[in-house]
């Protein structure tokens, strides 16, 4: 019998040359010729032959032990990510090879591979074609990285030449869009447990070209920064890189204006001892000079964000008396100070607003002192939605100076770089969002992959209705379906007015939900929670504080008291652009949930009208060590990621396909010995080989299948075989009888 193991332990066996065989096979067939010490020599994993789990991994690490850290797999790359910089991987040279080769089909496979491919496909056959790249993978894996290589690499080969430069704005377009980035990942990066350089927001980038196929400027979408942690930091990471290049790279006058003195301690900046490569304040500051932010708009946001700093030393005590409001020790005076300063907001409102809550009483306000705990969430509210805001502003700026007139451009190519898959130890909200934003992408993926797939079917004559496959759309209609649904549920109790309660919202999902079966709860857990099967493994969502992080509230006495401030950055971006009215309304009308989902759908649009190309980066080891791969780790990103989802694609058709002639070569032995006559390998009429090819099938099933049963294990195309393993094993068989 003829099988190909599919765990872990048993090696990829295949057939050695004193069998008989040929060794000029070509195509599928060589696959399983070629024993395990070939196996990195694969440079695309369909080549490997079936694809299973075992041989992709061996494939990819036989492959990383040599310093080759780019395979194909079909129409997808997969990136394993060094965590070491190999030097001249993407050097301007290496560049340059990709985009004037002739054919970038012959060039080992690499990020500018994906690349050249993209720029080469937006001229389209007939017209253009907007492209995008997606780029996936858990964190640290090196989407980021990958991005960066990706928008570089545009920036080289698309550059206008010298000559063509006239203006000054069109002149710096390469360097600012490249500029956008060290920007956005000093303030939307921190370092976190999984990654150093860990991107807290999903961002997709549009390259516009023109006609010329010249990059003449970029925009930006960013989704969902993780503001939370401006206030609070998982234990051992750190808040968002921007504070820590302050404190390192601050001048000593900057450092009087900001109070904040070498040795001073921030409560929201902890971790501040450890070394990381990205702490540099000179970069960010350049990069805001070449976007062009003025000198005192630079002073504007250091002075925010210092007052957000000081925001975090201030503390409260518990009141005795619940008729009055918290007092702040002498030191935590102090700090509110500062922060007032630095915001330019009056001291005494500050401390009002966040410590004394104004409620509706008919038409009436009435004031109502907070406790030690609702302080503090009001003072955390405030630093969050005044980080939030000015990113956002940030982001806005960005695109307003990388932007071409819709007029100048004619095509773009988006690169999209959103967080991967998430599962903690505790989910929440953000987990929740980030898997849903996965399945959409999944399902993406899913289609375009058997759109592909169903292509080389119809183009070889195959019915494509021969491909059966699991889509993830019954896990999207739990999350994000009508009229009963995971958001649809969170969202009506976000908009009660009520105190939130975990208990409403976990009674509600298991009356309304329960008999769906993607989602299910374990009986004996104490911690309100529900769990669903996402395509990439089950995840566990805590129901506690949802609802609240859903709704995203922001008391309004904050709100106008930021409006009021005459710091006029901070002034800016709390009043209503349009109108110029103050804006206090619609801060929390519309939840995250609803907000993400919108964004969202709107992506997914754009992705619709562009060819996609997918890179799935890998973590070869958790520990960021070069040169270390872990299988186990591996194959459960292979799984996350979806390159095993796409081996059961696969698998559900017609897995093995094999060139007319390399068929002949190898099971023409069976004819040979039957009445069907002798076969010459060597005629090169596609249609005789087709002809050949049916007799040799007719002969290999004449015991074993109807004309029905034929059709599910074979199928001859117009220059390949088409085979199942069933069928493989069968001829495998017949093969070895005769031999
Ligand atoms: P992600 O965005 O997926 O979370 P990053 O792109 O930030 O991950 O990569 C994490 C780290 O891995 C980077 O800071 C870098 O040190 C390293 N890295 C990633 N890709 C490469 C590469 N191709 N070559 C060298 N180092 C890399
Ligand atoms: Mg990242």
């Amino acid at each position: 019998m003829f099988r190909f193991p599919s765990d872990l332990s048993i090696q990829v066996k295949v057939c050695s040359p004193d069998q008989g065989l040929d060794d000029s096979l070509d195509g599928n067939v060589q696959s399983f010729l070629i024993d395990e010490e070939q196996l990195h020599t694969f440079d695309d994993l369909t080549k490997v032959n079936p694809v299973t789990p075992t041989t992709v991994l061996k494939c990819l690490q036989a492959r990383y032990s040599l310093k080759v850290f780019y395979t194909h797999a079909g129409c997808t790359l997969v990136a394993l990510n060094p965590f070491q910089p190999i030097p001249d991987l993407y050097s301007v040279d290496v560049m340059r090879e990709y985009h004037y080769a002739t054919q970038p089909q012959e060039f080992k496979p690499h990020i500018f591979n994906v690349a050249e491919e993209a720029y080469r496909n937006v001229q389209g056959q007939l017209e253009p074609v907007n492209q995008s790249l997606v780029v996936s993978g858990e964190s640290g894996a090196g989407k980021t990285w990958t991005s960066r290589c990706l928008m570089k690499y545009y920036a080289t080969v698309a550059a206008a030449p010298p000559a063509v430069r006239s203006q000054d704005t069109v002149e710096r377009i390469e360097r600012r869009v490249l500029d956008s980035n060290p920007l956005m990942e000093a303030f939307g990066n921190a370092c976190t447990l999984r990654n150093n350089n860990s991107s807290r927001f999903g961002k997709y980038i549009q390259l516009q070209l023109d006609r010329g196929q010249l990059l003449v400027g970029a925009s930006v979408q960013t989704y969902l920064l993780e503001k939370t942690r401006v206030a609070s930091q998982p234990a051992n990471e750190r808040n968002f890189h921007i504070f820590y290049q302050m404190m390192k790279g601050a001048t000593d006058e900057q450092r009087k204006e900001w109070n904040m003195a070498p040795n001073q301690r921030f409560v929201w900046l902890p971790n501040c001892e450890k070394q990381i490569e990205e702490d540099s304040f000179h970069e960010t500051v350049e990069a805001m000079v070449h976007l062009g932010i003025k000198a005192e708009r630079q002073r504007q946001i250091f002075r925010i964000l210092a007052g957000i700093l000081q925001l975090g030393n201030v503390s409260f005590c518990s009141s005795t008396n619940e008729s009055q409001p918290c007092d702040l020790d002498e030191l935590s005076e102090v700090y509110l100070q500062r922060a007032a300063e630095l915001l330019a907001v009056p001291a005494e409102e500050l401390q009002m607003c966040l410590r004394v809550r104004m409620l509706k009483a008919g038409k009436q306000n009435v004031l109502k002192p907070c406790s030690q705990a609702e302080c503090g969430v009001r003072r955390d509210c405030l630093a969050k939605v005044i980080y939030g805001r000015l990113f956002e502003w940030l982001v806005t700026f960005i695109n307003s100076c990388i932007c071409a007139d819709k007029s100048k451009w004619s095509n773009f190519i988006g690169v999209l770089d959103v967080y991967g898959f998430e599962c903690f130890h505790i989910n929440n909200l953000e987990q929740l969002c980030i898997n849903y934003a996965n399945e959409k992408l999944q399902q993406h993926f899913v289609s375009h992959y058997l759109r592909a797939q169903q292509e080389e079917y119809v183009s070889e004559g195959l019915e494509w209705s021969f491909v059966k496959y699991q889509d993830n759309q019954s896990c999207l209609d739990l999350l994000e379906g009508s009229p009963v649904s995971v958001f649809s549920l969170l969202n009506e109790e976000s908009r009660l007015n009520r105190i939130s309660d975990s208990k409403t919202l976990k009674v509600r999902l298991e009356k309304e939900l329960s008999g769906n079966r993607n989602i299910s709860w374990d009986k004996f857990s104490q911690v309100p929670h529900f769990t669903v099967t996402h395509y990439a493994g089950k995840v566990s969502y805590q129901i506690e504080g949802m609802v609240e992080k859903n709704k995203d509230p922001v008391p309004p006495e904050l709100v106008g008291l930021l409006q009021q401030s005459d710091n006029p950055l901070l002034h800016e971006i709390f009043v209503d652009q349009e109108s110029g009215i103050p804006n206090t309304k619609g801060l929390s009308k519309v939840t995250v949930v609803s907000k993400f989902k919108n964004s969202l759908e709107n992506l997914m649009k754009l992705l619709l009208t562009t060819a996609p190309h997918y890179t799935r980066c890998i973590k070869p080891n958790a520990d960021c060590r070069p040169l270390s791969f872990k299988e186990k780790e591996v194959i459960l990103q292979l799984e996350a990621c979806g390159i095993v989802e796409t081996i059961h694609i696969s698998a559900a058709g017609f897995p093995i396909r094999i060139p007319f002639k390399s068929f002949l070569l190898r099971y023409g032995i069976i004819t040979r010995c039957s009445s069907a006559g002798r076969i010459d390998p060597d005629v090169d009429s596609t249609s005789i080989l087709q002809q050949e090819v049916e007799k040799l099938l007719g002969v290999a099933l004449q015991h074993h299948a109807s004309g029905a049963d034929r059709r599910s294990l074979v199928h001859c195309g117009r220059t390949k075989v088409f085979l199942t393993q069933p069928m493989l094993d069968l001829l495998e068989d017949q093969r070895m009888n005769i031999l």
